[in-house]
C-alpha cells in the first residue's frame, strides 16, 4: 500500500534509554534494481523421498566474509558499508499473519521469502508480493513443516516462481505440507534440504545456514539462518527451541545479529540466555497472534529479552513490521504503535482483547511519546512532533509514525511542519 520511499539512508535511532523500549510506524520499503543472485553453495539433497535428520557440517565455498567483527584494519573506518554498491538496498517485511511466521526479505532488488503463514494466509502472501512489485523470488524458505510456517507459501508459488526452495524435510503428513510440496515441485524447483554451513547470496547480502534438523521434534528441525548485510545481521530461527540453540552454540557459529526473529513465537522453550548472549540483538521481532491459545509470548521469554536490553516488536500489537538497513544500522517501522507496557505483557494476559480493538490510538498527548519521534503526513509530506495540533486533524490513514532523526526524514524527502518546527 504505502509506496516505497527511495533513498534509505537509515541511521539508527539511538534509544537513549535501555530496557524494553518499543515500536511503531509504517513504512517504506526499499526496492532497487541490481545484479543477479548467485547461489554460492549448498550441498544439499534435492527433493524426492528422503527425510534426513542431521546433516551438520559445513560445506561452504569461499564467500567473502562480511561479518560485523571489526577487524584490525588500520585506516579504514569501522563500517563495512564500503563493500556495498552505492544503490544497494535492504529491507525485511515481517508480515502480520497472526499466530504464524512470514517475512519477505529484499536486497538489491532480489527477494527471499522466509515462511508464509497458515494456509489461510496464501492470498495475503500473494498480495504482499504483488504490492511490493516482486517479479521473482530468489529463495523460498519453509523453516519447518508446520502449517503456520509453510501453509501460505503456495500463495507465493502461485504468484511467482523461485529456483530454490529450502525446507528441512521433503515429507510430512499434513494437507498443508503436501500442498506446499506440490507447489514447490511445480514452481519452486522442488524442495532442497540444506545443511548447516551452506551459504547463499541475495544481492549484496549473505545467507548462512546455521542449523537444520538439529532435533527430531518438528520444531527442532527448523532451518536457522543468518542474513548478513554490511555490518548488520538478522537471525531467523523458525520454531527452534533450546536444544537447537544449544547445538548451534556448540558448533561455535557466529550468532551476532542486530535483529532476532524470536524463535517459536516467544515460547518459553526458546531464546535462552546463552543463545541471547551470543546474538546480542538490538531488536527482537515476535510473530504472534492476538489472543493465541499458547500464551505466546511468555513472561519468561519477554523477561529474558528485557534483561538483554532488547527492543521488542510484536506483530499482534505492531501489525506489519518493516526493518531497513543501510549496512551499518537498522531502522524499524510498524503499522501500529504499542506502548512498552503492552509489548512486555505476555500473550496470556492479553487473550481477551478482540483483534478489532487493536487499532492504535496514536500519540496525541503533548509530548512525543516513547518510541515515536515524529508523525509524518504521508499525504502532504510534512512531518510533525506528535504534540503538534495538526496531528489531531490528520486523517488516520495518512499518518505514519516514525522513530528516528529529523535528518533521516529530510533525507527521505519529507519537510518539517511550519507550526511545530520539528
Ligand atoms: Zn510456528
Ligand atoms: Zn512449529
Amino acid at each position: 500500500m504505502k509506496r516505497l520511499l527511495p533513498l534509505f539512508l537509515a541511521v539508527i535511532l539511538c534509544f537513549t534509554f535501555v530496557g524494553c523500549s518499543e515500536a511503531n510506524d509504517q513504512t517504506p520499503q526499499a526496492e532497487s534494481p541490481s545484479e543477479t543472485i548467485t547461489q554460492t553453495e549448498s550441498e544439499s539433497s534435492t527433493a524426492s523421498t528422503e527425510e534426513t535428520t542431521s546433516p551438520t557440517e559445513a560445506t561452504t565455498t569461499a564467500i567473502p566474509e562480511t561479518t560485523d567483527q571489526p577487524s584490525t584494519s588500520s585506516t579504514t573506518p569501522p563500517a563495512v558499508a564500503e563493500q556495498l554498491p552505492v544503490d544497494s538496498s535492504f529491507s525485511i517485511h515481517f508480515i502480520d499473519v497472526g499466530q504464524a511466521d512470514a517475512a519477505l526479505v529484499e536486497c538489491d532488488g532480489h527477494y527471499m521469502m522466509i515462511d508464509g503463514g497458515n494456509k489461510a494466509d496464501s492470498s495475503l502472501i500473494y498480495s504482499v508480493l504483488r504490492n511490493t512489485g516482486v517479479t521473482k523470488l530468489d529463495i523460498v524458505v519453509g523453516t519447518h513443516a508446520h502449517e503456520d510456517h509453510i501453509g501460505g507459501l503456495p500463495g507465493a508459488f502461485n504468484y511467482t516462481t523461485t529456483d530454490l526452495t529450502l525446507c528441512p524435510t521433503t515429507n510430512y503428513d499434513s494437507d498443508a505440507f503436501n500442498d506446499f510440496k506440490k507447489y514447490a515441485e511445480k514452481n519452486g524447483g522442488g524442495i532442497t534440504i540444506p545443511s548447516a554451513g551452506d551459504t547463499y547470496t541475495l544481492g549484496s547480502a549473505t545467507i548462512d545456514i546455521l542449523g537444520v534438523n538439529d532435533g527430531s521434534d518438528t520444531n527442532n528441525t527448523s532451518i536457522v539462518l543468518k542474513i548478513t548485510y554490511g555490518s548488520t545481521a538478522f537471525l531467523f530461527t523458525g520454531d527452534a527451541e533450546r536444544e537447537v540453540e544449544q547445538a548451534i552454540l556448540n558448533r561455535g557459529a557466529d550468532l551476532s545479529a542486530t535483529v532476532l526473529k524470536v524463535g517459536h513465537h516467544g515460547s518459553d522453550t526458546s531464546t535462552t540466555y546463552p543463545f541471547l548472549r551470543e546474538i546480542m540483538p538490538e531488536y527482537a521481532i515476535i510473530s504472534v497472534g492476538t489472543g493465541n491459545s499458547y500464551g505466546h509470548p511468555t513472561d519468561n521469554n519477554l523477561s529474558r529479552l528485557c534483561d538483554a536490553e532488547v527492543t521488542v516488536y510484536r506483530t499482534d500489537l505492531n501489525g506489519d513490521i518493516y526493518v531497513t538497513s543501510d549496512g551499518q544500522s537498522v531502522s524499524i517501522f510498524s503499522d501500529k504503535t504499542a506502548a512498552i507496557d503492552e509489548i512486555m505483557t505476555p500473550g496470556s494476559s492479553v487473550t481477551t482483547s478482540p483483534p478489532a480493538t487493536q487499532k492504535p490510538e496514536p500519540v496525541q498527548n503533548d509530548s512525543p511519546s516513547e518510541g515515536t519521534d515524529y508523525i509524518v503526513n504521508t499525504n502532504t509530506g510534512k512531518f510533525h512532533y506528535p504534540s503538534c495540533s495538526s496531528v489531531k486533524k490528520m486523517k488516520e490513514s495518512n499518518k505514519m509514525f516514525f522513530t528516528g532523526t529529523r535528518d533521516e526524514l529530510i533525507s527521505q524527502g519529507y519537510n518539517p511542519c511550519g507550526n511545530c518546527h520539528p
